[in-house]
């Protein structure tokens, strides 16, 4: 017998969503988080976007689990009162020579399973967002945006529903393999030690570390986390969209769009910015860098009522900063430890993605789907 069935190391959007889908499936489940709250890091600094799931290379993680949680997220979202909306989104190309990288975003979207996409030109983006300058532009009516604490809050209330626990200031320090699960250490101001039949990793920026933390697990297989920050700008005058405007992306980020948010204000954001150390004040020197990419497709902006906002830190390993890189969800069919599944590189769409990554974990721990 072990302590509980389940202990997952991080309480971000991810680790509460595999909370909810392993609690939902009558498993004991506790949460560690080693800050006072959940959903502080990652979580709670993103541009909240829903997104549709056009991005990635058909087959991928990110394609699959990226769509699969974009439905998921909208019903789970609906049925608990929570703020998301579908507000549609342009992805706009301001030169008639961007039409071809633009159709090959369109044709992927297809492949991907988002049938509404759509190629609109200069007329149609016209009656949508008449302060918009482009040649052309893909229509995706599904992407949106959400409340992501209320996300999580509910996330969490699944868990505690069917007596699963947050355990909060309790950072996890390390694992070892025992028979018929793990011993897990936990710190903190009341340190203690757990046994657990499975182990999930979700630990955001700091996964390397959780990974090296777990004795048996083959150090080749825990990639390194680099540090990608995207600083955001708010808008002080009126940002006239009625949609998520989009340029076309770049290696490494979204470019940088325009997120009208819950409360009706625009932000701008977020760029992407190596940096070494998770500082996550706002590089101001970056505006004007800002202001030119947005007056490509608003030429309007009124640079002087861009305030500095807030930044978000991607976690991203591998080549991402210069090439793609899928999720990395590793089971016990790649590193041999039965009842351990390891999650690296969980950036963008990691907050559309997160109800479905929890799905596939259950899965991968061999739960059945609901
Ligand atoms: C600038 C930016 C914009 C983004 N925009 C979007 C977007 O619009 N749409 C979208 O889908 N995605 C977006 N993303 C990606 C998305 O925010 C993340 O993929 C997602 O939030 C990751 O969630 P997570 O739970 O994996 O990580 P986190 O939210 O970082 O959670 C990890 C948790 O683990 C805890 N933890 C770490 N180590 C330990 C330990 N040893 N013991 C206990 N707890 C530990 C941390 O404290 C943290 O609470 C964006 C990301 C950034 C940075």
């Amino acid at each position: 017998m072990t302590d509980t069935d389940v202990i997952i190391v991080g309480a971000g959007a991810v680790g509460l969503a595999v909370g909810r889908a392993l609690a939902s499936r009558g498993q004991q489940v506790i949460v560690l988080e080693k800050n006072d709250r959940f959903g502080e890091e990652t979580s709670a600094r993103n541009s909240e976007v829903i997104h549709a799931g056009m991005y990635y290379p058909t087959g991928s993680l990110k394609a699959r689990l990226c769509v699969a949680g974009k439905h998921a997220m909208y019903q789970f979202c609906a049925e608990r009162g929570i703020s998301a909306r579908a507000l549609g989104k342009l992805i706009v190309a301001p030169r008639p020579e961007d039409l071809p990288a633009l159709k090959v975003i369109h044709d992927r979207g297809h492949a991907n399973d988002i049938p509404d996409l759509e190629i609109i030109g200069p007329e149609r983006i016209a009656q949508m967002e008449p302060e918009i300058v482009a040649a052309a532009a893909i229509w995706s009516p599904s992407s949106g945006i959400v409340d992501s604490h209320s996300y999580m809050l509910a996330l969490l209330g699944v868990i505690e529903d069917h007596g699963g626990a947050l355990a909060r200031n309790a950072p996890f320090l390390s694992a070892v393999p025992i028979k018929g699960g793990f011993e897990v250490r936990v710190g903190g101001n009341e340190p203690m030690t757990l046994t657990t039949r499975q182990l999930v990793l979700s630990a955001g920026l700091w996964s390397t570390q959780a990974g090296r933390a777990v004795d048996g697990l083959d150090p080749a297989l825990v990639p390194e986390t680099k540090f990608a920050k995207g600083n955001y700008f708010t808008y002080g005058g009126k940002a006239p969209f009625k949609h998520l405007i989009y340029p076309m992306p770049s290696v490494g980020g979204l470019g940088i769009h325009v997120t009208p948010d819950m409360a009706g204000h625009a932000r701008f954001g977020p760029d992407v910015q190596p940096v070494e150390t998770l500082d996550y004040r706002v590089d101001e020197t970056r505006k004007s860098i800002f202001a030119a990419s947005i007056r490509a497709y608003w030429p309007k902006l009124d640079e002087s009522l861009m305030q500095p906002d807030y930044t978000g830190i991607r976690p991203k390993i591998g080549n991402a900063l210069t090439q793609f890189e899928d999720f990395r969800i590793l089971d016990h069919t790649v590193h041999g430890l039965e009842g351990l599944v390891c999650l690296f590189g969980i950036d963008s769409p990691g907050l559309t993605s997160s109800f479905a990554i929890g799905e596939e974990v259950a899965q991968r721990l061999g739960q059945s789907a609901l």
